[in-house]
C-alpha cells in the first residue's frame, strides 16, 4: 500500500499551476492573483466627514457650548460651494467633502439646532476630529495585494474602490467529471433489479464548483471500453483535468482500469487509508486524470485528500489542504489495526474550553453517504486501536463554517 503522503506528493507534482490570464475584475471572484495589484487611485479621494454633524473650525468650539451660524449644508456627493469663516458651521453628512476653512467635525449628537441659521455645539473637538483624510486607506502606488492573494469578496471590493478594471489571475480549471457503471440511473426512472441511483457525479460536480472549477459534465458512461475511450479522449482535448468515479478497484468489469491502462500513463494505487483505498492518477494526452473509487464516501474522501489539493494548486492557491486542528474526541473513535489511516467522519463544535470537540457521525460504511453528508470534519485516526474518549485527535475540517 502507498502512504497517503506519497500519493499526495506525486499528484501535486504532476499538477503545476495553470497559466495566468487577464480578466475583468468582475470575473475574478474566487480566483488567485498571479500578479500584484498596485493602486492607481487614492482612497478616499478627498478629505471627508466620518459622521453626520457640523463642519467647524476647532478653535471656534474650544469653549463649548458655543453657538455658531449655520451657512449651508453638504450631502455626500455634493461639492463644497463656499468656504467656512470664523464662527461659522456647515451641516455635513457622512462622506461629504470637508469644506475649505473647516478643520474638524462635531457629531450631530453633540449639537442642538436653533432655528435654520444657528446651532449650539455642546462639545469641543480637536483639529482633525471625525475627518477621514484623502489616502488614509490607499495611496497611489501602494501594493494592495501580492500574487497568491485570493480574490475574496472584500478583495473584490478593494479592487472596485481603486477602479482596477482588469486583474491578472490563475485560470479557473476546467474539469470534466463522469461516472461509470452499468448499474447507474440518473433520469428519475424506476429502478430495475440491480440498478442504483447515480450520486457521485452530482456530488463531485458540486465539490468542483465549490473548489472554484468550471465543470464539464460528461454524464454516465456505461461499462463499455469503446464508449469510455471516446469520452475520455474528447475530454482530454479540451479540459484541464478529468475526474471519474468507479471502476478503479479489483472488479472484473472495471473498464476504467482497462481503458486508461491502455490509452493513458496511469498509476494504480492502493493507498493506505480507509475509506478510499483504490485510487488512480495519471495523464491522458498530458491532461491529469483522477480515477476515484465508486463507493460514494470513498469518492468524497478521495476527492478531498487527493483531487482538491491538486486542483487548488493548478489554480494558484498557496494553501492546498483543508484546515486541520487538534480536537478532543468526546466519544471513542474505535477501529482495528489494518495498516491504514482511517478518516472517520465526525460532527464537531467548539466547546466552552475553546477547543473543537468531535464525535463520530454514526454509520461509517463507504456506501453510507447519508451519514457522512452531515459530517463537519474527518478525524485522522492512525493505525492501531483507535482514539479513546477524551483523547486528542487530528481532524481535517470539511466545511469552513463548521
Ligand atoms: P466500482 O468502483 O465501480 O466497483 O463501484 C463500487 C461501488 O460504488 C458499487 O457499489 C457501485 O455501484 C457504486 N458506485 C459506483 N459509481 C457510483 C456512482 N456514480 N453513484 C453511486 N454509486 C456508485
Ligand atoms: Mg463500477
Amino acid at each position: 500500500m502507498t502512504p497517503l503522503e506519497d500519493a499526495q506528493a506525486f499528484v501535486l507534482g504532476s499538477c503545476p499551476p495553470l497559466g495566468a490570464i487577464d480578466v475583468d475584475r468582475t470575473d475574478a471572484s474566487g480566483l488567485v492573483l498571479a500578479a500584484p495589484v498596485v493602486a492607481g487611485e487614492v482612497v478616499p479621494p478627498f478629505d471627508n466627514s466620518a459622521v453626520d454633524g457640523y463642519a467647524v473650525r476647532a478653535a471656534d468650539v474650544a469653549d463649548a457650548p458655543v453657538e455658531l451660524r449655520v451657512i449651508g449644508e453638504l450631502a455626500a456627493g455634493a461639492a463644497p460651494s463656499r468656504s467656512l469663516g470664523a464662527r461659522e458651521a456647515i451641516r455635513i453628512m457622512t462622506g461629504a467633502p470637508l469644506p475649505f476653512g473647516a478643520d474638524a467635525i462635531v457629531m450631530v449628537e453633540d449639537s442642538e439646532r436653533i432655528g435654520d441659521d444657528a446651532v449650539r455645539l455642546l462639545r469641543s473637538v480637536p483639529v482633525g476630529a471625525a475627518i477621514r483624510r484623502a489616502g488614509d486607506d490607499v495611496r497611489v502606488g501602494d501594493v494592495l495585494f501580492d500574487a497568491g492573494t485570493i480574490v475574496s469578496p472584500p478583495v473584490a471590493g478593494v479592487l472596485a474602490s481603486v477602479n482596477a478594471q482588469r486583474v491578472t489571475v490563475h485560470r479557473r480549471a476546467v474539469v470534466a467529471v463522469l461516472s461509470t457503471g452499468d448499474e447507474l440511473v440518473d433520469d428519475g426512472s424506476s429502478l430495475e433489479i440491480g440498478q442504483i441511483r447515480e450520486s457521485n457525479k452530482t456530488m463531485l460536480a458540486a465539490l468542483l464548483t465549490e473548489t472554484g472549477c468550471e465543470v464539464v459534465d460528461l454524464g454516465i458512461v456505461r461499462d463499455d471500453e469503446a464508449e469510455l475511450e471516446g469520452v475520455l479522449r474528447a475530454a482530454a482535448g479540451h479540459c484541464d483535468a478529468i475526474i471519474s468515479s468507479g471502476g478503479v478497484s479489483m472488479g472484473d468489469y472495471d473498464v476504467v482500469k482497462a481503458v486508461l491502462g491502455r490509452i493513458a500513463d496511469m498509476h494504480w494505487m492502493q493507498i493506505a487509508i480507509k475509506p478510499a483505498k483504490p485510487f488512480a492518477f495519471g495523464r491522458l494526452e498530458g491532461t491529469p486524470i483522477f480515477g476515484l473509487p465508486g463507493n460514494p464516501v470513498s469518492s468524497l474522501v478521495s476527492f478531498e485528500l487527493l483531487a482538491r489539493p491538486a486542483l487548488r494548486r493548478m489554480m494558484g492557491h498557496g494553501r492546498l489542504t483543508r484546515s486541520n486542528v487538534v480536537a478532543v474526541a468526546d466519544e471513542p473513535l474505535d477501529r482495528q489495526p489494518d495498516g491504514k489511516v482511517h478518516f472517520m467522519r465526525v460532527n464537531g463544535g467548539f466547546g466552552d474550553d475553546g477547543r473543537y470537540h468531535v464525535r463520530p457521525v454514526g454509520a461509517q460504511g463507504s456506501h453510507q453517504l447519508a451519514a457522512t453528508a452531515l459530517a463537519d470534519a474527518m478525524a485522522v485516526v492512525p493505525d492501531g486501536l483507535g482514539v479513546p474518549a477524551g483523547a486528542d485527535v487530528a481532524v481535517l475540517m470539511l466545511r469552513s463554517d463548521a
